[in-house]
């Protein structure tokens, strides 16, 4: 009875568990452009609640569709400490961009490596919203080096891009063992 009942438990959360795989580096469908969103509808809601919940899981601060598998520009970043001010982007532009700054990356695809990488300090950015209107977004520092690493992704380019050769092989050769290895264990 009980063993029935812990399974129709586990069967329900299943049903509700939405936390999607994370594509690692040097997957090649990292490297596939996204297509823009035609209509936003039901399935784009869906999409969006799975990737802030695998956002949130990971956890992280940003996840772009591409990293788990879906080609369309979506985005959905969340730099709050206490993860409740989730910002959704769907087609998003950068109209415009200033400054330069420096700063430590990691990304959810290229697990335990953290480089400098240099960005944009302030972006302008245009986006699509859930509700089908349009927003215009004014980010400086994290948020605005947030959305160019998320923006990055949906044209197929990581922040290991920006690195030289070598450390981008010896980087991929890392994760590639890792991957081997959980993959066996
Ligand atoms: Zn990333």
């Amino acid at each position: 009875m009980l063993a029935a009942f812990s399974k129709l438990v586990y069967k329900i959360c299943q049903k509700c568990m939405s936390v999607l795989n994370i594509l690692h580096y040097p997957d090649s469908r990292l490297r596939i452009k996204a297509k823009p969103v035609t209509t936003i509808d039901g399935s784009i809601q869906k999409l969006v609640d799975d990737m802030l919940e695998t956002m949130y899981q990971a956890p992280g601060i940003g996840l772009a569709a591409t990293q788990v598998d879906v080609h369309l520009q979506v985005i959905v970043i969340d730099i709050s400490e206490d993860k409740s001010d989730p910002l959704v982007l769907i087609n998003p532009k950068i109209i415009a961009q200033d400054g330069v700054e420096k700063s430590d990356e990691g990304c959810l695809s290229v697990p335990e490596i953290y480089e400098p990488i240099e960005r944009a300090e302030h972006v302008v950015v245009q986006s699509q919203t859930l509700e089908g209107g349009e927003i215009e977004i004014e980010a400086h520092d994290i948020l605005a080096i947030c959305i160019q690493h998320e923006m990055d992704h949906l044209i197929g380019k990581l922040f290991v891009d920006y690195l030289s050769e070598m450390k981008r092989n010896r980087i991929s050769k890392k994760l590639l063992k890792a991957q081997k290895l959980n993959a066996t264990v």
